[in-house]
């Protein structure tokens, strides 16, 4: 993609003004030896002009060797060239600013936060670690440098070095997402249970426990270890407490609850136990009918009592049933199969999930947003939002 004219006039008009300012004196005062931008310098700008970036790059890079106050310009250039995916040159301008030994400090810091940033853009990660841990002992690029360096480690799932770098963070700023750790731990425990090594997984868990108390996902992973170790009962008691203290997860706990019943020789009591958990709190009772239809799990008659409730007080999904049976006509446990069929295909086109924090919108359940990387971002859209279009939302 060619540099645009208008950021092309932006950097001409930037660079001589710099320019300009050297030459400036007050009236009093000897005049300074009046300065000239240096050959290299324009020949630079011509090029660009000309839309001969390759060429432009080359005659800055010359002129940085003799003339320090061109330096922003070339910071301006590289983030220009980052900006527009040229980062090959970005990657140029600022890997020829650090060569320079007599450049500033400040600049040269700044120089080695612009080129990790390159490399972060080109997915180099390993490159983008090894100057952002540089950054990140000391000076002012140490925070971001810390940020950047966690979203590396996410990116690479070396969950060990993401969990120290947050920590590291936590000692100079108060993390925007304090249960970064917490979820770290529960990505660990998640692997080892996948590899059968159910003794780690517990210690990742105790330790993902340890940074928060109360956390959903922990629970729920330790809900999924205690049924492959046989211990039922401590599945439901653990699932019972995520559906209470996060019904959004309704749709997560009700598959493992069915199946923990199961594995309990329970199964007669599934009803029972929904029933107690609906009456606690009337967002449970609407989580666990939605997750009902969604799933498509509506053989339970309690289940099938809340699906029906939950219908008739949905705007939307009320509209749709008065249009299809005469208004008075109570909806038999068939016209709600069918209403829920319906519903769930429905969920299952679209994306049923989306993040209120950037509006990110996935048919999968995810922890961390892909769009943001924020964690716990994503939750469950309601029948409503279903129905009609998703603004804002990139769908996956
Ligand atoms: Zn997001």
């Amino acid at each position: 993609m060619p540099v645009s004219w208008v950021e092309i006039a932006l950097l001409l008009v930037g660079g001589l003004l710099g320019w300009y300012a050297t030459r400036r004196w007050r009236i009093g005062q000897a005049p300074p030896s009046v300065r000239t931008p240096s050959r290299d310098y324009l020949a630079g700008l011509n090029f660009l002009v000309n839309e001969q970036p390759d060429r432009a790059v080359e005659a800055f890079l010359r002129a940085v060797a003799v003339d320090s106050d061109t330096v922003e310009t070339h910071f301006a250039l590289g983030a220009l060239f980052r900006r527009r995916g040229e980062v090959d040159r970005a990657i140029r301008v600022h890997q020829n600013l650090i060569a320079r030994d007599d450049l500033d400090p400040a600049y040269r810091e700044q120089a080695t936060y612009a080129l990790a940033q390159d490399y972060l853009r080109a997915g180099l990660l390993d490159r983008a670690e090894k100057l952002l841990l540089q950054l990140s002992e000391a000076g002012t690029y140490r925070l971001v440098a810390l940020k950047d360096l966690v979203r590396v480690y996410e990116i690479q799932r070396d969950w060990d070095r993401a969990i120290a770098t947050h920590r590291d963070m936590a000692k100079v700023t108060n993390p925007l997402q304090p249960q970064a750790v917490a979820h770290y731990y529960c990505e660990l425990a998640e692997a080892a249970r996948a590899n059968g090594d159910f003794e780690a997984a517990r210690s990742h868990l105790r330790a993902a426990r340890g940074d928060q108390r109360r956390f959903p996902r922990g629970a729920l992973i330790r809900a999924d270890v205690a049924l492959d170790l046989g211990d039922a009962e401590m599945a439901i008691r653990l699932l019972k407490r995520v559906l209470l203290q996060q019904p959004s997860l309704a749709f997560e706990v009700l598959p493992r609850l069915v199946k923990a019943l199961r594995a309990a020789g329970r199964e007669k009591e599934l009803d029972a136990v929904l029933g107690d958990l609906a009456a606690q709190a009337p967002e449970v009772a609407g989580a666990l009918a939605y997750a009902a239809i969604v799933s498509g799990e509506l053989d339970s008659p309690v289940l099938l009592a809340l699906s029906r409730e939950y219908a008739n007080a949905e705007p939307a999904v009320a509209e749709m049933i008065e249009a299809l049976w005469p208004k008075g006509t109570p909806l038999d446990d068939a016209a709600l199969r069918r209403v829920g069929g319906a519903l769930r295909r429905q969920a299952l086109r679209n994306p049923r999930f989306r993040c209120g924090e950037c509006g990110f919108s996935s048919t999968t359940f995810f922890w961390q947003c892909p769009g943001c990387k924020t964690w716990d971002g994503l939750r469950p859209l309601e029948p409503r939002d279903l129905a009609g279009p998703l603004p804002m939302s990139r769908a996956r």
